[in-house]
């Protein structure tokens, strides 16, 4: 692919000549020409004040963007149960479908999954787009984006929503490509811009010193991860009814690359921590991996499930799928118990939007204690066994 200039876009502001660090460029009648010492560095693009140099070959489609309509929410589901995130984004979807004046919309990929319709109703969707077909019966990148990608190009929704889980994580990028459009990644806010109706996607930058607020001015669709346990879930009603709308799931040979031949689950995997009401989460200063067998006893009194800090995973001591925080899980349980965690704004990230925070730690001075509801000064290998102790009174 060569560099080109399209002549009647060109000043002659010769932004792009003082740039070029190949001297490739020179002006002519006004007008950049592009010399043989050019070696596609692509400098000259970025500096060009009237998008007047491109690289052949990708000269920008010009769309409409009217044509597209309606907020999506990838309705996530493993072995016939919708994820809790999709929830959420429903309760998110509906605010917005609600400002820009559009209809909120599930997308539902699966083998035998016609059922979860009416839940995904019952949540707010107005409509859901069903891709029913057994080579979707377990995620493949290949399977869902397939379909996904030709029901955008059909029914061209203006927003699309993905839960930054593991799977929406691999399948929202690779449909950003197919679809030639930009993808905020792992969001903690979503807003309508009041003058423009464009959607304004908030997001952690620079280990969360700043929060970055991106929008996709030229491309449809919009569209975002969405960090679960950030939004509010949408409210339930039975009730509620909607269309389905069935999607063609034709899949040729080779269509689908991989095959998953196991799924092996962890233990957290069978309690998710962004799924649980009651957090016993561990940091270093259980002092030994062992530690996290007193929180555990804690957990099960309380029906609840550990979780860590990111110095715990780093350690060895606990597995990633249980760590909170800024590149861990984001949760939002009734109590969350912080021992030994000193409260790094990464961990606090993760965590400050649980009901209710107990915090035990030796220093009084622990930056988690400003975030706690309730701080105790103390030894946790002390405290925890008298607060199992007392549940134990209260015949927990
Ligand atoms: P420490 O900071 O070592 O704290 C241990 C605490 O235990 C201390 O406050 C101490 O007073 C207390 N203590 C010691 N002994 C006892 C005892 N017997 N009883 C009671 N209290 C005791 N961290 C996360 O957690 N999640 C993330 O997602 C995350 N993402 C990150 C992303 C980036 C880009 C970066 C740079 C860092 C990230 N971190 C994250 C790391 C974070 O900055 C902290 O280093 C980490 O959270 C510290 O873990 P901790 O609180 O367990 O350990
Ligand atoms: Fe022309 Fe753009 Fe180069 Fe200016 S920067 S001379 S407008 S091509
Ligand atoms: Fe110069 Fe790089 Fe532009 Fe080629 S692509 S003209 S080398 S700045």
């Amino acid at each position: 692919m060569a560099i080109k200039v399209i002549d009647e876009k060109c000043i002659g502001c010769s932004k792009c000549q003082k740039s070029c660090p190949f001297d490739a460029i020179t002006i002519e009648n006004k007008i950049a020409v592009i010399g043989d010492a050019c070696t596609n560095c692509g400098t000259c693009i970025d500096v060009c004040p009237t998008d007047a140099i491109l690289q052949e070959g990708t000269e920008k489609i010009v769309r409409d963007l009217s044509m597209y309509k309606g907020v999506w929410v990838f309705a996530e589901q493993r072995e016939g149960k919708i994820m809790p995130v999709v929830f959420e984004l429903l309760g998110e979807g509906k605010k917005l479908a609600n400002e820009i004046g559009t209809e909120l919309c599930a997308i539902l990929c699966g083998s035998n999954v016609g059922g979860l319709t009416d839940e995904l109703f019952a949540y707010g969707a107005d409509k859901v787009y069903l891709a029913d077909a057994p080579e979707l019966e377990k995620y493949t990148t290949d399977g869902y984006s397939k379909v996904i990608n030709e029901a955008i190009g059909i029914y061209k929704p203006e927003i699309v929503l993905y839960g930054a889980t593991h799977i929406g994580r691999d399948l929202a990028p690779c449909l950003a490509v197919k679809v030639n459009t930009g993808l905020t990644a792992d969001c903690t806010k979503l807003e309508i811009d009041p003058d423009d109706k464009k959607i304004r996607q908030t997001r952690p930058a620079f280990g969360g010193n700043l929060m970055a607020t991106i929008v996709c001015p030229g491309s449809r669709p919009q569209m975002s991860t969405v960090r679960p346990g950030v939004m509010d879930k949408a409210a339930y009603d039975p009730s509620k009814k909607g269309e389905v709308v069935k999607l063609d799931a034709v899949f040729e040979e080779g269509d689908i690359r991989t095959k998953v031949l196991e799924i092996v689950k962890t233990t957290a995997d069978i309690i998710s921590i962004s799924d649980a009401d009651f957090i016993v989460a561990g940091g270093m200063g259980l002092g030994k991996p062992e530690g996290l067998e007193l929180l555990k006893q804690l957990a099960d009194k309380l029906g609840g499930t550990v979780a860590a800090s990111r110095a715990c995973v780093d350690a060895g001591w606990a597995d990633h799928n249980i760590q909170v925080g800024q590149t861990g899980t984001t949760v939002k349980p009734q109590i969350y118990f912080a021992c030994g965690i000193s409260g790094a704004i990464q961990h606090i990230a993760g965590m400050q939007d649980s009901d209710l925070i107990i915090a035990i730690n030796k220093n009084e001075n622990a930056p988690i204690f400003e975030v706690a509801d309730y701080g105790i000064v103390g030894d946790l290998y002390k405290v925890i066994p008298a607060i199992i102790d007392e549940l134990d009174k209260l015949g927990k």
